[in-house]
């Protein structure tokens, strides 16, 4: 008697578990800092909507053309401090410490170099020289002062958050689905991915790390990740090429010059998309041997190097890493 009624209990919770409505995989994309986001989510549509309003917000916060965000009046004030949101804040310490971490290989304070180059690939031209050179002079992120929620650069110098703000947003539209308790997604911020949680069929989320020698998307690694940030900078994405160079987004702070070390891209894996981001770009200034040294020294933390010719090198560490 007493096995048929566990017996019954138990085909009971079956059906429960049958019954219960597993959330659909929904998808939603939308055009922001000036890259394609995609969210795709085991949550309802209404949910990946209110995710992508957020993107909405904070681009209005630290887009660099918007007269009202915070890094527009951070760069129009004239040396004057600047009350900035609680996102620009923790961007700017984020960056300072990657800055500091690889020796000003990634420096927020580049714009002003930025500035003078046409990276849409719609015109192939090169800065005036001596332009550039009086850009570099007002580069320099120790010249950054954060007090409390005030921020202040000297006059002539620019904040351009292109290499890290993407990574800070991924990962606070990550909080927001994990608040709202979505278990399962992945995000697409241009490159800048995050996968979270497990599919309802057990598996893991594909990241895919493209090999910029078949610019039909086809990918080189493919990772299997439940938990990671995935981020790449490369030359392929924004440039153009002039007698057989390519000039490309990644600048060396120190001559306002696209850094040209034969890499193609650097791919960083971490917890966080926000030190991805930052930590892809410094690396690909810093190079492979200055860069392998600054992520060995992460934990957590992994790094892939790939070369124009084709050649790959990882960290030690990705072999093995559950990510
Ligand atoms: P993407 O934005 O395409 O994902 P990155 O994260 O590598 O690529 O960021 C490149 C952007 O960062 C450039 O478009 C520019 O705005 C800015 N940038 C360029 N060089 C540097 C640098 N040395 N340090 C910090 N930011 C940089
Ligand atoms: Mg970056």
């Amino acid at each position: 008697m007493k096995r048929r009624a566990i017996a019954l209990f138990l085909i009971l919770m079956l059906l429960c578990a049958a019954c219960t409505p597993q959330p659909q995989k929904n998808s939603i994309s939308g055009f922001y800092f000036d890259t394609v986001v995609t969210i795709t989510a085991y949550a309802p549509q209404s949910v990946l909507e209110a995710a992508l309003a957020l993107c909405a917000e904070y681009e209005a916060l630290l887009s660099k053309t918007r007269d009202t965000s915070d890094v527009y009046r951070i760069n129009h004030a004239n040396g004057e401090a600047v009350a900035v949101s609680e996102a620009a804040i923790t961007i700017l310490h984020i960056a300072n410490e990657i800055s500091k971490r690889s020796g000003g290989a990634f420096d927020v304070t580049v714009a002003p170099a930025v500035a003078l180059w046409d990276f849409t690939g719609e015109s192939a031209v090169l800065p005036d020289d001596a332009a550039l050179r009086n850009a570099v002079s007002h580069i320099g992120y120790q010249h950054i002062t954060i007090h409390d929620d005030r921020v202040t650069i000297p006059k002539g110098a620019e904040l351009d958050l292109g290499g890290v703000a993407k990574g800070y947003i991924a990962d606070e539209i990550a909080a927001y689905l994990t608040d709202q308790g979505v278990s399962s997604f992945l995000l697409n911020f241009g490159g800048n991915v995050i996968a979270c949680g497990i599919k309802p069929d057990g598996s893991k989320w594909n990241i895919g790390i493209q090999d910029p020698a078949k610019p039909s998307g086809a990918y080189l690694i493919t990772l299997e990740a439940s938990h990671s940030a995935v981020v790449t900078s490369g030359t392929y994405e924004r440039g153009f090429d002039l007698n057989g160079v390519r000039y490309h987004h990644i600048l060396d702070p120190n001559t306002g010059w696209p850094v040209q070390n034969g890499l193609i891209s650097v791919s960083i894996i971490a917890e966080r998309s926000v030190y991805a981001d930052a930590l892809s770009t410094a690396c690909f200034v810093m190079g492979e041997a200055d860069g392998l040294a600054l992520i060995e020294d992460m934990p957590q933390t992994e790094a892939v190097f790939l070369y124009e010719d084709g050649t790959m090198h990882c960290s030690s560490g990705f072999k093995d890493a559950e990510f």
